[in-house]
């Protein structure tokens, strides 16, 4: 059986790592949310948070799907969860499946180890830091 490892990993810049820290932290005890960006088509090296209007409660946070300049650059999103549990949620299943390939969930305290990496399908998957 072909396995998922057959795509290439997805990397991300440390600096972009250290942002979504900064941006959870801000954000808690709320959710935050946020779009990946890479710099170029094909690439698996995410290197930009891009920036959405979003609604955000203690468990959930919501995009306004509308609003969502989606290109071919935008490969997938980032939110947060204020408990130490990075586990997808059914409504973060739903959100992977429908926007992009790679999907973070940060967890509470938002350290750069706090962070798991999921597919469109919400299996977990690798992330390496460039
Ligand atoms: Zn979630």
């Amino acid at each position: 059986m072909p396995s998922s490892s057959a795509s290439p990993p997805w990397m991300i810049r440390a600096s972009v790592l250290r942002d979504i820290s900064l941006v959870a932290q801000k954000n808690h005890p709320n959710e935050f949310i946020a779009l990946l960006g890479v710099g170029e088509k094909s690439s698996h090296v995410v290197s930009e948070l891009v920036y959405v209007p979003f609604e955000s409660g203690r468990t959930f946070s919501g995009l306004y799907s509308e609003l969502i300049p989606f290109d071919e650059l935008v490969v997938g999103t980032v939110h947060s969860h204020p408990s130490p549990s990075a586990f997808p949620s059914d409504a973060d299943l739903n959100v992977f499946s429908r926007m992009g390939r790679v999907h973070l969930i940060i967890a509470y305290p938002y350290s750069p180890q706090s962070i798991r990496a999921y597919s469109s399908k919400g299996k977990p998957i690798s992330l390496r830091t460039v």
